[in-house]
């Protein structure tokens, strides 16, 4: 027996803790060597007038064990409740987000009956970084954070992931033929990194065709990594087409802290009945297994599960006349996964975890100390209720000096002053933005004098941004028509 892993556990609202029972029944009988710690998050705790959902000596126990298996939580209604594993993720920088979809056809019913894939996630930046503003009575606006250091990581994890697990190509999709800097930097890293991994194959595709591709021809991907707001929305498409959300687990991986649950939420009206399938939050802790190197009770416990799913015995989410043998209420379940332990199944693909190899140095991220940055102007964004452009660059324009001239207005990212192609049709709300540029470098002391003669002239200024290059590249988009 080795050592006793500690671990915390949740039991969660709704259906959570039926199906934790089940799933700790389960790891117990396939001998997986847990320490549990559990603790209170979710419901209860948020209206206990805690916002956070967890309290801090809970927050401890995830500091001290460094995993976390969490049943589903419900969320109350009404505003001020922050999101727990929002939270979670952020605070103990869980920037993977990784969720094997597989299909178990005939068994589950699927249109794509060899679909096998893994969606990577980035899990911390993109337009989750929640950095939101409203510019104008108009106007709103997110910005998209994508970093060189978490898109390192993230598409490094995918690699290593890809190789511990024997796939065989590790594909990105991005959207970087629109977001040449954000998706841009997300492509460029992704082929950097891709260089450093000859035995595993690399595809790129833009999201919109790819994402096309993965719900019509699912088993022709394997690893599938993305920045966070396309891996949100497409890891619930793969878990759908495979057969059902209510059979994938997920890992949220940090350096520090690493969490594993069920894709699905508390589901409140099936709560206390005995009914709820405890498939997903079992396949999330067998993730847990294999992370804390546990890969021989991992492997029982799934191929136990597998057994289960072929031999018919189904929960009513899945239960289908002609396939399934046996309705069963959560308990009855477990109960026959874990008479099958020890068992492989003889249609589906028994699974096989390696034990993981001596854990590799963790690469360095790139260091890009003694990048050159260069200030060539300022982009001003402004509210103009008249939504002229025209009386708009001539107000601006007046206040233009030390070396600063104004080179366009541009209104939702299209040019609109000096009149482009279509200007007259092109319709503006009552958001700007001015740009002005220098001829050759500048600094702040001439942009801040410029935003101060602007706001002087009356012009209500929202904000403003740095116009750089870096190493000679320029730092900033261009307009639509420029
Ligand atoms: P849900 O996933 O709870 O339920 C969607 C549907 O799937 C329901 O019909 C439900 O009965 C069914 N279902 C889900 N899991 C099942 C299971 N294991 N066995 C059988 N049937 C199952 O989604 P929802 O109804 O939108 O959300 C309910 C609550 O869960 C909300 O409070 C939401 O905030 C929360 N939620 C929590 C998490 C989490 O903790 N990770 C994730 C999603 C939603």
């Amino acid at each position: 027996m080795p050592n006793k892993t500690p671990i915390t556990v949740a039991h969660g609202d709704g259906i959570g803790p039926e199906i934790m029972a089940a799933t700790l029944q389960i790891l117990e009988a396939a001998g997986a060597a847990l320490e549990i710690e559990t603790i209170d998050v979710g419901e209860k705790v948020y209206l206990r007038g805690n916002t956070s959902g967890i309290e801090p000596s809970s927050w401890q126990s995830l500091l001290r064990t460094k995993v976390f298996l969490k049943a589903p939580i419900t969320t109350p209604q009404g505003g001020g409740y922050k999101s727990l594993n929002v939270t979670t993720r952020k605070t103990l920088g869980q920037y993977a987000n990784v969720r094997p979809c597989v299909s178990y056809h005939p068994f589950v019913d699927t249109k794509h009956p060899n679909m096998d894939i893994v969606v990577v996630r980035e899990n911390e930046e993109d337009l989750y970084a929640g950095v939101e503003y409203q510019l104008s009575p108009e106007m709103t606006s997110a910005i998209k954070l994508i970093s060189r250091p978490g898109t390192e990581k993230i598409v490094r994890y995918a690699f290593e992931y890809a190789r511990r697990h024997n796939r065989k190509k590790v594909t990105c999709f991005a959207k970087d033929n629109i977001m040449k800097m954000t998706d841009g930097l997300f492509h460029k890293i992704y082929d950097e990194i891709a260089a450093q991994y000859p035995d595993i194959q690399k595809e790129y595709w833009i999201v919109d065709i790819g994402a096309a591709k993965m719900a019509d021809t699912p088993e022709a991907f394997d690893v599938i990594v993305m920045p966070n707001l396309y891996g949100d929305v497409l890891s619930d498409v793969a878990a759908q087409i495979a057969g059902s959300v209510g059979l994938a687990g997920s890992a949220n991986i940090g350096d520090n802290c690493s969490m594993f649950e069920a894709i699905h939420g508390s589901a409140p009206r099936r709560a206390g009945q005995n009914l709820a399938n405890p498939s997903g939050l079992l396949l999330g802790a067998v993730l847990m297994l294999v992370h804390i190197n546990q890969s021989e009770a991992a492997e029982r416990v799934h191929n136990a599960w597998l057994r289960t799913m072929e031999d018919g015995v189904h929960t009513y989410d899945i239960y289908a006349e002609g396939v399934s043998t046996q309705k069963v209420g959560t308990k009855e379940f477990a109960a026959a996964v874990i008479a099958r332990m020890g068992q492989k199944p003889n249609r589906l693909k028994a699974v096989t975890y390696a034990k993981a190899p001596p854990a590799a140095a963790a690469a360095k991220l790139t260091s890009t100390a003694g990048t050159k940055m260069e200030l060539k102007g300022i982009d001003v964004i402004v509210h103009w209720p008249s939504r002229n452009a025209q009386d708009l660059a001539t107000v601006v324009g007046k206040q233009a000096g030390d070396g600063l001239k104004l080179q366009m207005v541009d209104n939702r990212g299209t040019m609109v002053w000096p009149a482009g192609l279509a200007a007259a049709e092109t319709f503006c709300t009552d958001s700007f933005r001015c740009r002005f540029m220098a001829e050759g470098a500048t600094d702040h002391a001439k942009t801040l004098a410029l935003v101060k003669r602007l706001s002087d002239a009356g012009v209500d200024i929202v904000m403003t941004a740095s116009l750089r290059t870096y190493d000679g590249v320029a730092g900033y988009s261009l307009a639509q028509g420029q």
